[in-house]
């Protein structure tokens, strides 16, 4: 099974595309007594711009669970989880349905699987936080990733007893998971029933098979929908979305708010992760947010920073307190109040921002924030040179995308407070 998969070149689709094979073997390889192992389905969607895993769940539970039954299986785990957000009740619904239906026709194999629902934080979806919510903890990242650091462990992951450094192999009590995003584990069967040349024969050579994208903001409709990888990013605004509003032309696109800014001119980049990094951005879940150009690239940079400063958990300073200061200073910018100096202090803040952080959030605004800065510089100069003060963007946090096109963003997002209350109290 883990040689049909590594053949097959499939790659992670939860954002960063780790090579699906190399993580199942490095699981199974943890060492000789590493304790029980553990496979979860990480279907915690929460990146803005992005409805893929649950219209993937909403269509197709059985494809999903079959690998994830499949997995556990193959890695003789004691047990194996799907997380969703407990917002997502279409999907809880529709995943006990296949359940009850596949163990009726013993689909499922000897592994119990359980579903886990969490809350609606960002970080629920980060594959280090998701774990202590299985566990019934908050979304806080630990320390150590899943394969050496997994679920229910009795290593300790610091102290005097815990292992020097991060070791290769799985220690013992360490119980490695394996934690692949929803989409990964729906591209099993497929390729286990009709091989991995099959599956090679579409897609690139770096990134072969089919992805499910979302393309929501300054288009004519939001959408998902599965397409070939390789096809460029103008081909998928246009398939999905429709392309871009009337007499509109599209100025940028963000993958995620993971990922440096696509411009315009590169808007023929191939959707494959090798074609993503060609151009200095990530394909990461491959929801693509479409921005034209009525739009303040200040504002929506303001619009990101907010979004992580709010999301960011504070478990490591320079992560909370610079993703706050930037997003402070982008307000003084958008009110015609920021200097020179401010936006130097703004890249000061963006170089430390990563510093000692358990997870990635901080470098997704420096990616992001940075990448704004260096592509649409005359956007911040005509603020600081006193352009009218600009209409806040809010990041496209989605909770349905209706058949007509229209996407649904969760308007509680604007009221969250950097402490995960909400102004309102609610
Ligand atoms: Fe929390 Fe930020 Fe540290 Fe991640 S990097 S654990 S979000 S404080």
């Amino acid at each position: 099974m883990i040689d049909a998969i590594a053949a097959s070149g499939l790659r992670g689709r939860g954002g960063a595309g780790f090579p699906a094979g190399r993580k199942w073997a490095s699981v199974r390889d943890g060492s000789d007594d590493p304790g029980d192992r553990y496979v979860v389905a990480n279907g915690a969607e929460g990146e803005p711009g992005t409805f893929k895993d649950r219209a993937l769940i909403a269509a197709n539970p059985y494809q999903v669970l079959e690998g994830l039954a499949i997995a556990a299986e193959t890695l003789g785990a004691a047990h194996a989880f799907l997380a969703i957000k407990a917002s997502f009740r279409r999907q809880r619904e529709v995943l006990d349905r296949a359940i009850a239906e596949m163990r009726a026709a013993d689909l499922l194999g000897v592994v119990p699987i359980t579903i886990v629902e969490g809350p609606d934080e960002y970080l629920f979806g980060e594959e280090k936080a998701l774990l202590e919510v299985i566990e019934g903890e908050d979304p806080l990242p630990r320390l150590l990733p899943p394969y050496i650091h997994g679920l229910f462990a009795t290593r300790p992951q610091v102290g005097w007893s815990a292992d020097p450094g991060v070791a290769d192999a799985a220690p013992e009590g360490s119980n490695p998971t394996l934690v692949n995003n929803v989409e990964t584990f729906a591209n099993v069967a497929p390729i286990l029933d009709r091989g991995p040349e099959w599956y090679r024969s579409l897609g690139t050579v770096g990134s072969p098979g089919h992805v499910i994208c979302t393309v929501v903001g300054d288009v004519r409709r939001a959408g998902v929908a599965e397409v070939e990888l390789g096809r460029t990013l103008a081909e998928v605004v246009v398939h999905i979305g429709a392309g871009t509003r009337p007499d509109r032309a599209l100025k940028a696109v963000l993958s995620g708010v993971a990922n440096p800014v696509i411009t315009a001119a590169d808007i023929d980049v191939p959707v494959s992760y090798e074609g993503m990094a060609a151009i200095g951005s990530g394909l990461g879940a491959c929801g693509f947010i479409v921005y034209d150009d009525t739009r303040d690239m200040v504002a929506v940079a303001r619009g990101v920073s907010r979004f992580l400063f709010v999301e960011s958990c504070g478990q490591c300073p320079p992560c909370k307190q610079g993703t706050g200061e930037v997003t402070e200073l982008l307000d003084e910018l958008l009110a015609g109040r920021a200097t020179d100096a401010d936006i130097e202090l703004m890249g000061a803040r963006l170089t430390t921002v990563t510093d000692s952080n358990r997870c990635f959030l901080g470098a997704q605004e420096q990616r992001v924030i940075g990448s704004l800065l260096r592509a649409f510089p005359a956007d911040f100069v005509a603020h600081l040179e006193g352009a009218a003060p600009a209409e806040p963007v809010s990041i496209p946090k989605l909770v349905d995308i209706l058949d007509d096109g229209t996407a649904i963003h969760d308007e509680r997002q604007e009221r969250k407070q950097p402490d995960w209350t909400y102004a309102d109290g609610a």
